[in-house]
């Protein structure tokens, strides 16, 4: 088999100015499919990456790691896809499937190093820097290809494999259900998502914002309380998810958590943000946990996938052509709004 000719959009430097790029996949694997890209959300982690503002991004990158395709070429061991079958792929594309995480389905904290969908050393194949889904071709191991039933709304399920299993995940974790009162930080591309999910969950859900650019679409939604300033907020909670991707004082959360409440961290803030937490303060919030939260696992992933198939849980989306990607990037982070962004990638 040869090299994998690849069309895609890059970014060349941290000011994530998109232009075209032509690169060269390694040769399909006997354990991979490949696809023909459909749809790719923008996530806010592409954002950070491509200014890198975690600092680890190798140029040139392209993001993308919400994924739908068409399976278009399976490696001769792979029974699971067929070539018209339509699949997903979230953050990860392969992993060492032999530690404790892998084994628990865990493969993010994969104890070699989970390989990435983009921005990673991807050591099955020659240690190549992964190129996501911002692309017309991408591949990925069997095992971490989600299958997608036919019919499946493609565009709404895209940003379910990053937006969608990094929300569901902690809602989960932190057992969420009936009549219980959750409140989500941040109402972008995550936060609507752990919304929708909560509901579906049974709990009374609740939106901290910071303005209120958002409080229509949350009081559509059916949100039982809107607050544009966490200092305004009268309620307490059993859950909290943060999905808020700057700076902010945690503790001010933490605070409106009822007593043994718990709070998931997902929003990801660039790394010259960094929060510090005063420990006589945290004291003071005793008896609430806080914790980090990561994409999820594939097993997991494919559960998410089917409640929010059987539950109706979509994303908001607007759909785009990727030359409206860096209109797409502007809007993000000047104006916030509260739906994907979807790339469609034309025939
Ligand atoms: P979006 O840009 O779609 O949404 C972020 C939202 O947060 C916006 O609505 C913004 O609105 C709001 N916001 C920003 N600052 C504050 C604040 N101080 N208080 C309240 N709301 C605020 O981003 P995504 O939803 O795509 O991603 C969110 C974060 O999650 C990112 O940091 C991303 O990297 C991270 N992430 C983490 C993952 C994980 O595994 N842990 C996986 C995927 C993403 P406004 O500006 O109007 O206030
Ligand atoms: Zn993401």
């Amino acid at each position: 088999m040869s090299e994998i000719l690849t069309k895609g959009w890059a970014a060349y430097d941290e000011a994530a100015n998109f232009k075209p790029i032509t690169f060269k996949r390694a040769a399909l694997k006997d354990d991979e499919i490949l696809l023909k890209t459909l749809y790719c959300g923008i996530c806010h982690s592409d954002i950070h990456a491509a200014r890198n503002e975690w600092g680890v991004t190798k140029y040139p990158i392209v993001p993308g790691h919400e994924i739908v395709g068409e399976v278009v070429q399976v490696g001769k061991n792979v029974k699971e896809f067929e070539i018209g079958n339509k699949a997903g792929i979230g953050c990860l594309i392969n992993s060492c499937g032999e530690c404790e995480a892998c084994l628990n389905s865990n493969e993010q904290f994969c104890s070699k190093g989970a390989v990435w969908t983009y921005n990673s050393v991807d050591y099955f194949n020659d240690n190549e820097i992964t190129k996501g889904g911002y692309s017309n071709y991408i591949k990925v191991h069997k095992d971490f290809a989600i299958n997608i039933p036919e019919n499946a709304p493609l565009e709404l399920i895209a940003p379910l494999f990053c937006a969608g299993i990094t929300t569901y995940s902690p809602l989960k974790f932190s057992k969420v259900s009936k009549g219980m009162d959750v409140a989500i930080a941040g109402f972008g591309g995550l936060g609507v998502m752990a919304f929708k999910y909560a509901k579906a969950m049974g709990a009374n859900v609740s939106v901290i914002a910071r303005n209120d650019t958002k409080k229509q679409i949350a009081l559509e939604l059916g949100a039982s309380n809107y607050y544009n300033d966490i200092n305004n907020v009268d309620k307490r909670f059993d859950v909290i998810i943060s999905t808020i991707p700057s700076k902010y004082d945690v503790l001010a959360y933490a605070r409106v958590l009822k007593y043994g409440g718990e709070m998931a961290i997902v929003g990801l803030p660039p790394i010259d943000e960094k929060v510090s937490i005063s420990l006589n303060a945290l004291i003071r919030v005793s008896h609430k946990k806080i914790y980090g939260s990561l994409i999820g696992g594939i097993k997991e992933t494919k559960e998410m996938l089917e409640f929010s198939l059987k539950h109706e849980i979509y994303p908001e989306v607007k759909i785009i052509s990727a030359e409206d990607i860096n209109k797409a990037y502007d809007d993000l982070l000047n104006n916030s709004s509260s739906f994907r962004y979807v790339i469609k990638f034309d025939e």
